[in-house]
């Protein structure tokens, strides 16, 4: 996953690998009891062009009593080892991703993409922290091969309902890191120790950046800890519910706060990584 170290060319669409590709099936196994890894056999090129924070749309394959009918946004969880494999790391939760977790290696599915914006990383930066949860572990792992490879140091707070459920090699990859882990079974994860710890972490060193993925909670406590740490910036990778993931439907429409003035932007297309202090939190019509 080459991104160059200049941010503008870090934040390109690459629009011009956007396309549906044929893939086959590399690898597919179990990484727990609710994870599956899957590694896809594309072009040699596509892998390349993928850009940490792009997703793909996965055209799930049915099966005789599964028969996923819009495709499922999947973030890009890494590239390799080979050339021309792209990596995915999911949740199996619902009709589409059932489906999914049945192809057998050596079968094929389609996929569209890379799509979307990536997360900034600029030259420059010394320390990023990253703070994820749930299936933001997978959208944020490749940002941490990232940064390793510029020599940027990384502070990884990890959020879990269980230590069983972390996943913790899985985001790491290797990547040396000051680890923080909190859990729901202990009350660490609450809004109010993490508050307590990301405070902390904060105050204890200057971080160029926060990222976040996975946790609505956890984005909204980012966004009011960032207020007093005006030279620390923010990204949210957003997990938005959406259907074509073009920019089409507008299915996945969010309110953000672009300096007072508030806009309706798709998350597919815009996004799906955004400046956190953008995130508007709660929605009143009326
Ligand atoms: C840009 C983007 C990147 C994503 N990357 C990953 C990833 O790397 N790994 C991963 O496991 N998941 C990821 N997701 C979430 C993933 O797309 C959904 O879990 C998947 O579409 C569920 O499909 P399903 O048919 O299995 O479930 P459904 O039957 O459609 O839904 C099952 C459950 O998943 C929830 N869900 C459905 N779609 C979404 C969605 N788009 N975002 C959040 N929750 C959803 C539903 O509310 C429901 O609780 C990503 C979502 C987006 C928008």
């Amino acid at each position: 996953m080459e991104c160059t170290t200049q941010a503008s060319a870090c934040f390109q669409r690459n629009a011009e690998h956007v396309a549906s590709h044929r893939c086959t099936v590399a690898e597919h196994r179990w990484v727990n009891d609710r994870y599956k890894y899957l590694r896809l056999s594309a072009e040699a090129d596509l892998a390349g062009a993928t850009r940490p924070g792009q997703f793909y749309q996965l055209k799930c394959p049915a099966t005789s009593d599964l028969q996923p009918f819009l495709l499922r946004p999947m973030s890009v969880y890494g590239v390799g080892p080979e050339a021309g494999t792209i990596e995915f790391l999911y949740n199996v939760t619902g009709v589409g991703t059932h489906a999914l977790s049945a192809l057998p290696v050596g079968g094929t599915m389609d996929i569209v993409g890379p799509l979307g914006n990536t997360f900034v990383l600029e030259p420059g930066f010394t320390r990023i922290m990253v703070v994820a949860r749930g299936v933001g572990l997978a959208t944020m792992a490749p940002l941490l091969q990232h940064a390793a490879r510029a020599g940027v140091a990384v502070t990884a707070v990890m959020s879990a309902r269980t230590p069983g459920d972390l996943m913790r090699d899985e985001f790491l990859r290797g990547v040396p890191a000051d680890v923080h882990c909190v859990y729901d079974s202990d009350g660490s994860s609450s809004v109010e120790a993490l508050e307590v710890l990301l405070r902390g972490l904060l105050q204890a060193r200057h971080h160029d950046v926060a990222y976040t993925c996975g946790s609505h909670r956890v984005l909204m406590l980012l966004q009011r800890l960032l207020q007093d740490h005006p030279q620390t910036r923010g990204e949210v990778a957003m997990e938005q519910r959406m259907a074509c993931g073009m920019g089409v439907c507008l299915s996945c429409v969010r309110m953000f706060d672009k300096g007072g003035d508030k806009q309706f932007l798709r998350v597919c297309r815009e996004g799906p990584v955004f400046p956190i202090h953008e995130v508007v939190g709660e929605v009143e019509f009326g």
